[in-house]
Order: C-alpha cells, then structure tokens, then sequence
C-alpha cells in the first residue's frame, strides 16, 4: 500500500470535514420543545421582563437553550389579563435572575438543551472518529485493490494508468512503406532483441536510446511498433506530455514506475513519443522556468543511464523538435542515435499508397503513380487519410470500387477543403473566372512553371475559384527562373481583372496571391541572393523555438540595406507584373473564349486547357 504523507494529508482533510458536519448536522438535536412550545410568538425584552416580575405578574419561567431564552407565562393589563405564553432573550449569563426568581417565589424551571446531553456528546464524540476511519478505509481498499478506473484516487504518482503496454504491437516492418533508411537502422536493432548474444559476445554495446525525429505523421510511432512487433517484444508507450502534471515530482515518479515495469518485462520497447514535451532545453528562462519538467527530465536521464546497455530495453523516442531538446538528451549513452523520418518523396508515397490500398478495393484503372504524383508533402498519415476519405465517399454513393474520381475529389477536399455551392451571381463569377484563367495561363505559358492540372469555379474553403497546379517532383532546388515564373503565375489572376475590368474594378480577391508573391520576391532577396544586392544572406529561416513566429526576425542589417531590400523586391515584383499583363494582353482572344467555357463546365482539366490554348498559340512542352 503505497501512500505518502502529502496523498494522506490530501485525502484525510475532506473526510474530516465532511465527517463533521455530517456529526454536526445528523446528531447534533435541535431544541425542539422550544421551537414547538405553543405560544403566539408574543416576545418581551428583558427589562420589560424584569418589571414584570417585580410587579408580582410573572407566574412561571422555563430557561431553554442554556440559559439564553425563557419562556415566561405571565398574566397583565397588557395582556388582557389572562396567562400567556410570551418569549424573553436572556442576556448572556444572568445568574442573578435566577436568585431573584427563588427570591419572588415563581415557580422556574431549566429545560438542558439535548447539545449538551452527556450521552448525545459521547455517541457523537464517538461516531466522528469512527466515520474517519471507515472513510479512510474505504479508499485505502479502492487503491489498493485496483490501479485504474475511479479507484486511481490514491495513486497519483504512479503512472500504470497512464503508460501503456502491448504484449505484441501486430506491426511489422512491411506495413512501414517509403522509409526505407529509417527501417534500415532498425533492421539492426531489432537483432539485438532477438539475439542479444551476437553483439555481448564481441563486446558490442548496443544504443540505449534511438531519437525518431521528422514531422507528425509520418509513421515514427509505427515505426516503433514495427520494430517491437518484429522482435516480438512487449511495447511500452507513454506520451511526453503526459509527463507534465500540475503535481511537482508526479512526472519523475511516473518516469521511475516506466521503467520499473520495462525492466520486469526485459527485453521491451519503451516508446516516449512528443520527448520535446519534457526535454526541451533546460534554464531558457523564457516563458518561465519548469521544475517539473526538469525533475522529469533528470529522472529519465538517470534511469537512462542506470541501466546497463545491455539489459534489452531500447528506448525510443519521437520528436518533430529536435532542435529544442536538452543536450544532455542527445549525449553518448543516452539517445545517441538519430533518426530521421521525413515527408516521402514520389517513391515514399508510392509505396505507403500500396500499403494502404492493399486492404480496400480500388478499381483496377486507378493507377496510385497518378495519385503519388498529385500528392507532394503528404505524409503518410495524410495518405492514409486519403485513401480512407476515398472509400467512405465511395460508400456514401453505394459503389463498390473505389475509382480516380472518388480520390481525387478527396484530394481536394483534404488540400482544400470542403466543396460549397456553385457560384450565382453572374458578374463576381465572370470576374472570379476571369481570375483563375489568369492564373492558368501564364502557368501554362511559362516553361518553368508547375502543369496545370484543372482550373475550376467550385468554391473550396476560403478560396471561390481554384487553379490546380501538379507540382514537378524536384521541389528541394528551385532555380531563380522558376521563382520568377511562379510569381508571374500568382500575379495572373490579379492581372487578368486588371486588364478586363480596369483598375478600378480589381478586387480583394487577390490578396491571399499577393501575399505570396511578395514572399517570394523577398526571400529572393534576403536568402538566396538573387538580387542586384548580391550573393548576400540576409534573413535566416531559422526561428528561435521559444519565441513565436514574427516576434523574431533575424535581420541583421543596416538601415541601409533594408531600403536597398525594398527597392530590390519592388523592382522584381514590377518587373514581373509589366511581363505578366503583357501576356495577358497578348492573349486576350482566346482567354474570353476560355472563360465562356470555365462559365459553363464549372471546370476545365488541364489537358483540355491546354488543347484550347493551343489552337491560339505556341504552348511549351513540360515534362512532368
Ligand atoms: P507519427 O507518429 O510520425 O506522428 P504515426 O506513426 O502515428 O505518425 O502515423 C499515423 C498513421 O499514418 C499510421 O498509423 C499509418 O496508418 C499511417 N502512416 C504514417 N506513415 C506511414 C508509413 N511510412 N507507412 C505506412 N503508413 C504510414
Ligand atoms: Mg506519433
Ligand atoms: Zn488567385
């Protein structure tokens, strides 16, 4: 029975106290006889009393309620002379009225208020201790009797309800897809497990600590129960988070329980997904210092570090932060392995698509390459997202087979969210067509730009026309072409509402395009050195993890520059803007005939765009 001195203080208290006033509110009697006492709640002060008595009309006094109320029966002038019943409030403690009521011969009497019976103050003086003890009874049985549900009350600091434990995952390492590398680290690991006596009997010692890091979803925590499911390991999780608790010293004895249960169950997986949680870098001072979480921190260290490194407890852990972690996380003997899990590319995606679209029926025509080429920066959870999306649509129409329509309408819904209602009023759709085709053309027209796949006037989220572009797969090197042209794309729609309705008529519509633009153009600027400025960097991406987004700007230039950067973004921005309403101009012809076509379809895919500018002029060829 574990109980410590602060759980028992905690837990004593409220049952005193409502030990008590269940003493004091059942037991304790009231004074019903002189509640009840039959009299017509006449009252008297006591000075009235007084005279009353020395005028020889008082003919009987009861004290009640120790000696504080009297209830006097008296005959009088003012009470029409017959004998009533009337109420006195005694003052504190008037001893002398009792000898003067012996002294004028009135008959008196003491009524002792049940409070202060002997026998009442014994039961309850009795009753009170006996309710704190069965109290405290009854819940000592709960906690030790079960370890979870709502018999938890007593064991705060133990974790068995908040870690848990699979005896076997069910996961192996064939249903991980497009991490190969990831796995391949692994492969090793999960030897060790099965044959710890290959690697003790040269001397080798095994990594205590495997740090998985990348972003959520991408399949670290799968990753983990694959490797327990393939060495047939038991699996312990626990979430960083759950660490963290408002009780100082309730993580560090949660961590400690952890690993108390892992090395009972040796050899096992403990798994610590979210570590940046609790192991983020200690004494920042910003946003206040945690010493929970560096209790916790220090408890995890030592329990690392107190098991021998080979014992067979591999402990792995996830993060998207590694960038924040405390150093001494990451030192030899502790987790230093590092893993990296990233976004998969076309070959990733592939695969995990396979993995998935193995258990639903998809129809034979859907090739995946088409849906793994429409889907850059999906992670794998997003992909499994998809496919699910897919069937329940397919279900909610009542096919059976899953087919490129259904997917790809989940594709847009998951990258843009839900589809409203077709647009009415004919003006704004005109000038919202003009817009997208705006957008379609020059992306087309541009070499260096990404396909477009469809252009579409079906509202989705936020935006009430769409341009869908399938980005080329090579996104990690883009060269300073491709940035201009993709500026140029954004400017197209506000360029088309420009040069068909007059710039007084452009509308708000563009801003979210705008934005971009200038984004790129700056960063054109400050980070890559694509300006007159030269091959200077500027602006760093990196983000200092304590600070929100935009409170730090790692700008370390002169006032100086900072015009220059100005004036550079500027003239790229006007540069690129010149070009595009030129080209829009140009193909005015076939851009009203296209938008008479968007008017009426709601939606033109890209090869039939294409098809159509074609006839008007020279398209460049892309490859995708
Ligand atoms: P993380 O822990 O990195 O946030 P998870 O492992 O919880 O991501 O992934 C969530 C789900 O997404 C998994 O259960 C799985 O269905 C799917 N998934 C993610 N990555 C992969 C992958 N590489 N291969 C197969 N499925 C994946
Ligand atoms: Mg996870
Ligand atoms: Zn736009």
């Amino acid at each position: 029975m574990k109980l410590s001195w602060k759980n028992f203080l905690l837990w004593s208290l409220p049952i005193i106290v409502i030990s008590f006033f269940i003493w004091q509110g059942f037991l304790a009697p009231t004074n019903n006889e002189l509640n009840n006492s039959n009299m017509n709640n006449s009252r008297m002060t006591y000075g009235r009393f007084l005279e009353y008595m020395e005028m020889g009309w008082v003919k009987k006094v009861d004290i009640y309620d120790n000696g504080h109320t009297a209830i006097v029966e008296a005959v009088g002038p003012e009470l029409g002379n017959r004998v009533q019943k009337i109420r006195v409030e005694l003052p504190n403690s008037a001893p002398e009225l009792i000898t003067k009521i012996k002294k004028l011969n009135i008959d008196l009497d003491a009524h002792p208020s049940k409070n202060s019976n002997a026998l009442w103050n014994l039961l309850g003086n009795l009753l009170f201790p006996l309710f704190l003890i069965v109290g405290l009874a009854f819940l000592f049985r709960r906690s030790s009797n079960s370890n979870s549900g709502p018999g938890q009350a007593m064991s705060f600091g133990k974790s068995k309800a908040l870690f848990q434990m699979e005896a076997k995952t069910g996961v192996v390492f064939n249903d991980v897809a497009g991490i190969d590398e990831a796995k391949e680290e692994f492969e090793e690991v999960v030897t060790f497990l099965k044959k710890p006596e290959c690697f003790t009997a040269v001397g080798a010692k095994i990594p205590k600590g495997v740090l998985l890091i990348g972003p959520p979803g991408t399949g670290k925590t799968l990753l983990a129960k694959a490797i327990a499911g393939e060495a047939n390991v038991p699996f312990f999780s626990i979430s960083g988070s759950e660490f963290v608790e408002m009780f100082v010293g309730v993580g560090a004895s949660r961590v400690r329980d952890l690993f108390k249960k892992a090395k009972e169950n040796a050899p096992c997986i403990v798994f610590i997904d979210e570590i940046d949680a609790v192991g983020r870098q200690r004494g920042t001072g910003i946003g206040g210092g945690n010493d929970e979480r560096e209790q916790t921190l220090n408890q995890l260290l030592t329990e690392m570090d107190g098991f021998e490194g080979n014992t067979g407890i591999i402990v792995i852990a996830a993060t998207n932060r590694v960038d924040i972690l405390d150093s001494a996380l990451l030192r030899p003997g502790r987790f230093d392995r590092q893993v990296n899990v990233d976004v998969p590319d076309f070959k990733g995606r592939l695969a995990i698509l396979n993995v998935h679209a193995n258990n639903k029926k998809i129809d034979s025509g859907v090739s995946l390459g088409i849906i793994a080429r429409r889907t850059p920066g999906f992670s794998g959870a997003d992909l499994a997202n998809l496919l699910n999306e897919a069937a329940i649509l397919t279900a909610r129409k009542r096919k059976n087979m899953i087919t490129l329509k259904e997917i790809d309408a989940s594709i847009d819904r998951i990258v843009a969210g839900m589809e409203g209602n077709p647009l009415t009023d004919s003006k704004s759709k005109r000038l919202i067509a003009y817009h997208e085709i705006g957008h379609a053309l020059i992306g087309t027209l541009l070499a260096n730009h990404d396909l477009v796949q469809k252009v579409t006037l079906i509202p989705r989220g936020q935006a009430r026309g769409l341009t869908w572009f399938t980005p080329s797969e090579d996104q990690a090197m883009i060269s300073r072409s491709q940035i201009l042209s993709r500026i140029m794309g954004a400017l197209g729609g506000r360029a088309a509402e420009e040069v068909v309705f007059g710039e007084a008529e452009v509308t708000t519509g563009a801003s979210n395009d705008l934005q971009q633009v200038t984004s790129m153009a700056r960063q054109m600027v400050t980070r890559f050195g694509m300006s007159n400025i030269g091959p200077l960097s500027l602006e760093s991406e990196e983000l200092n993890p304590f600070l929100g987004r935009g409170m730090n700007n790692n700008s370390n230039y002169s006032d100086e520059i900072a015009i220059k950067i100005d004036k550079q973004i500027q003239l790229i921005v006007e540069e690129c803007h010149i070009k595009t309403v030129k080209m829009i101009k140009e193909n005015r012809i076939v851009i009203d005939r296209l938008v008479d076509i968007l008017i009426e379809q709601e939606t033109i895919n890209g090869d039939d765009f294409r098809a159509i500018l074609n006839q008007y002029t020279n398209i460049p060829n892309k490859k995708v």
